[in-house]
């Protein structure tokens, strides 16, 4: 058999294995733990409204999550919600469109007002405007190389997916700008908590903060009144609400994390965000050593950091490992594609194909099967070179 490095044998014969997604099913091994603490029960009778607290700005929000979400966010440390309106929405997703839509003027603009985000960014910002076809708002690409006079906002990401770095606003502009923080991943089992954040809307997503994905809770801080009943105003049009039986789990869920760090005896590692720290840093370190050896792709290097809420110094943990191929490979998602793994590649996040992104928040067996696909490169490399 012919091996080179520029292209992989094609010697796996199981089956395909998908790190394309982020599913965030790593985490569901601390909750089997939790199960009893963290069912919910809803009785026939309940829930029957579309309404939960119509003195709140965010009239279709259940009371007590509302105060889960302000307790989680006082316990971690990582973001003000003091003198702010809390939005929920179906996911952080919903409520991305959300905050374009209180962000954009009322009247439909000459020119629609253009979006963009610092590449790479979240491969879906994109597709989630482009698909609204709208004339009041439009995708615009790289924040890095935005350079017209013309109204703006600019996504910002931190810690980024794909590539996990920390960042700021980038757009130079004379133009009126406007900034929405997304924060999904702005928790302490990825990265040290070095701030509370305060911008003026700022995206959370119980998806990548618990790991509960399937019940399709994120919720918006937002600094402005108006902003923040514009942005109910669009979830109310779009779904008339969310659901009260994941508001309801959710609420549940962060209590229950809540009450576990309030407790005067609890062990760190076996708290949540310790807990599943452990697990990525064990990931992280597989991985590191098994790219090394493969001589085939870099990672990014992260820089360590004092965690207040840990109150211990580490490096980030991101949910995706963003990978760079070596010179002679020019596209990595096709290379890992003959390896037979799913994964998703640099131009979708506005970058080149000689990137690609694999999740590190999967499945346990996935994973160990990544680090078994790696280490056939690196027996490559070593068999070349005898
Ligand atoms: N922002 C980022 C950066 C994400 O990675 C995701 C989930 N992949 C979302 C937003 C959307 O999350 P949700 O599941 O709440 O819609």
């Amino acid at each position: 058999m012919v091996v080179s490095k520029a292209s992989p044998p094609v010697t796996c014969s199981d089956s395909t294995i998908n790190l394309e997604k982020g599913d965030p099913l790593v985490f569901g091994k601390y909750w089997k733990k939790k199960s009893d603490e963290c069912s919910v029960v809803i009785q026939g009778w309940e829930f029957l409204s579309y309404l939960s607290d119509t003195s709140n700005v965010c009239w279709y929000m259940l009371p007590e999550l509302k105060g889960a979400i302000q307790r989680l966010h006082h316990v971690v440390g990582n973001a003000v919600t003091q003198d702010k309106y809390i939005v929920i929405g179906t996911g952080s997703t919903q409520l991305f469109m959300a905050a374009l839509f209180a962000l954009s003027p009322s009247q439909t603009p000459d020119h629609p007002i253009n979006v963009v985000s610092a590449a790479p960014h979240y491969s879906e910002y994109k597709p989630e405007i482009d698909v609204l076809r709208s004339a009041v708002v439009q995708w615009a690409g790289d924040a890095g190389v935005y350079d017209k006079n013309e109204p703006y906002i600019e996504v910002v990401n931190y810690p980024n997916n794909p590539d996990g770095t920390i960042r700021g606003p980038v757009v130079k502009s004379a133009a009126k700008g406007n900034l929405v923080h997304d924060l999904a991943y702005y928790w302490p089992q990825y990265t040290p908590i070095t701030h509370q954040a305060d911008h003026d809307v700022m995206l959370f997503t119980f998806s990548k903060c618990t790991g509960h994905a399937g019940s399709r809770i994120g919720w918006a801080i937002v600094k402005d009144i108006e902003i923040a009943k514009k942005m109910t105003r669009f979830v109310h049009l779009g779904s008339h609400g969310v659901a009260k039986e994941s508001q309801a789990r959710a609420a549940k869920i962060m209590g229950a994390i809540c009450d576990d760090y309030q407790k005067f005896e609890s062990i760190e590692s076996e708290l949540f965000f310790g807990y599943c720290k452990n697990i990525l840093r064990e990931r992280w370190e597989k991985l590191k050593g098994a790219i090394e050896k493969s001589k085939v792709f870099t990672l990014t290097k992260y820089p360590r950091a004092y965690c207040n809420f840990a109150n211990e110094s580490f490096e980030t943990y991101p949910a995706f490992a963003w990978l760079k191929c070596e010179e002679g490979i020019e596209n990595g998602e096709s290379y890992m594609g003959k390896l037979k793994i799913r994964a998703r590649g640099g131009p979708g996040f506005g970058v080149g194909p000689n990137y690609v992104r694999l999740t590190m928040i999967g499945m346990d067996d996935d994973f160990n099967e990544l680090l078994k696909r790696l280490s056939m490169l690196s027996a490559i490399q070593i068999s070349n070179s005898s």
